[in-house]
């Protein structure tokens, strides 16, 4: 992606969380059992090259202080029921993004003895972002189809 996109996509993401939310946008990350190189992606957004604070995106780590969970992994049976508690404790309205291939429909692994085989097998999901990792534009391009759901569903805060 070229500068030029990566600068429009920033651009535009600020304007919605303005026009959207009319305030910042809070993110919980969930590691349903990744293997960790899509949560290094996602760390990459609060890196000083993508710099999300700037356009008023925090990563918070309480879930009732977030209005996106943002979920990597497939979601193993050790770690569903965090998952769910996860998912209840965070305010309404809220939207869950599944990150990454895993997230989005099990990868590799599949549904197994050990593994759900995707967020959606536990939670709505609303926005699938796949690749094995997504890039951080990816993300962000997911975090923007997202708003415009939380707008769709009459979820904003503009009044
Ligand atoms: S999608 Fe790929 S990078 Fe992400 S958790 Fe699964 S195996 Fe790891």
């Amino acid at each position: 992606m070229s500068e030029q996109k990566d600068s429009d996509l920033e651009i535009k993401l600020q304007q919605r969380i303005k026009e959207v939310l009319g305030k910042s946008l809070h993110i919980r990350h969930v590691d349903s059992g990744s293997c960790n190189a899509c949560d290094f992606e996602m760390n990459a957004l609060s890196n000083p090259i993508y710099d999300i604070q700037r356009f008023g995106v925090d990563f918070v780590p309480s879930p009732r202080h977030a209005d996106m969970l943002l979920v990597t992994g497939g979601v193993t049976r050790h770690l569903e029921e965090a998952v769910r508690k996860t998912y209840n404790a965070a305010a309404n309205p809220k939207i869950v993004l599944a990150v990454g291939t895993c997230a989005c429909g099990g990868g590799m692994a599949g549904q197994t003895y050990a593994g759900n085989g995707g967020v959606d097998k536990i939670l709505p999901v609303a926005v699938y972002i796949p690749g094995c990792p997504p890039r951080p534009q990816a993300l962000l391009e997911g975090i923007l189809r997202a708003l415009d759901q939380y707008e769709d569903r009459g979820e904003s805060n503009e009044s």
